[in-house]
């Protein structure tokens, strides 16, 4: 089951409490949880997994994620008001991504939450080429959306979660939403590889001799550093340039809140593009 956003609040709650202050990204971070967190509340009760058993299954034998963008019951103005939230957040924090205020809160849900702009983000993974928005950068538009979409699909998501055979997937997307993972954890059972979806948090299985962005398996291309702990693994794969950030859950004792390590692990990222590899 995906870690509840509650479960993230409050471990950052805690942290604050034990270490004063919490750092601006990480202050960030926790706002939008919260918004985040009331549309979760609001949505999964009105939800339904949508699918029969035996669709669920036809599906992820044929390698077709379980919701597609037309199946998304996307409640247009509760959308609205999330995103404008969102805004706000982000506007807030607008120095963190070379931005400003005015610049972030001039954004408009009209033009960006069109119903092709949103399925062309969902389907492709970016936004169309031609977004009528000034001065803000894409990656940071792109950012908007994913963060007004994520509790849309992180309640989609778990309804939906149990139903996955995880022995027959194995693919480099995700079942649920057909995003692609930007974190990993190795289990303690047998130290296999769960890809952590960056849309909707569902953890599938995946083979870890794999790249999941180019899917080669020559293990020419592939390799990985740890850190001095052994607690994590920078996954590097030498053909498509990419890298994938993984926790090793044999290496701890302490509940390992996955979300949240995509954001206290940063100076991995750092390693790794200065490597000259790149996030997905
Ligand atoms: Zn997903
Ligand atoms: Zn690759």
């Amino acid at each position: 089951m995906p870690v509840a956003t509650d479960d993230i609040i409050r471990f950052l709650e805690e942290k604050e409490s034990k270490e004063g202050a919490l750092p601006e990204f990480l202050k960030f971070y926790q706002q939008l949880l919260h918004v985040q967190s009331r549309v979760e509340r609001n949505l999964t009760s009105r939800l339904e997994p949508g699918l029969s058993r035996e669709a669920i299954n036809k599906r992820i034998n044929s390698g077709v994620p379980l919701i597609s963008f037309d199946e998304l019951a996307l409640d247009w103005p509760l959308l609205t008001s999330t995103f404008d939230e969102v805004k706000a957040v982000f506007a807030g924090h607008a120095e963190l991504f070379n931005s400003s205020l005015e610049r972030l809160a001039a954004l408009s849900a009209d033009t960006l939450l069109a119903r092709q702009t949103l399925k062309t983000w969902y389907e492709k993974q970016k936004l169309p080429a031609r977004i009528p928005v000034k001065n803000v950068a894409k990656k940071l538009i792109n950012s908007i959306i994913h963060a007004t979409m994520k509790p849309f699909l992180t309640s989609h998501a778990r309804k939906l979660t149990d139903f996955i055979d995880q022995g027959r997937w194995r693919r480099g997307y995700c079942p649920i939403c057909g995003g692609s993972p930007d974190f990993a954890s190795l289990d303690t059972e047998r130290g296999s590889r769960w890809l952590l979806c960056s849309r909707c948090d569902t953890e599938w299985l995946f083979q870890r001799l794999q790249c999941p962005y180019c899917n080669t398996q020559d293990q020419n291309d592939l390799s990985y550093f740890t850190d001095d702990a052994g607690l994590y693994r920078l996954y590097i794969c030498k053909r498509c340039k990419q890298y994938l950030k993984t926790i090793d859950r044999r290496q701890t004792e302490g509940r390992i809140l996955l979300p949240i390590e995509r954001f206290l692990t940063l100076d991995m990222d750092r390693q790794a593009m200065e490597m000259g590899y790149k996030p997905h």
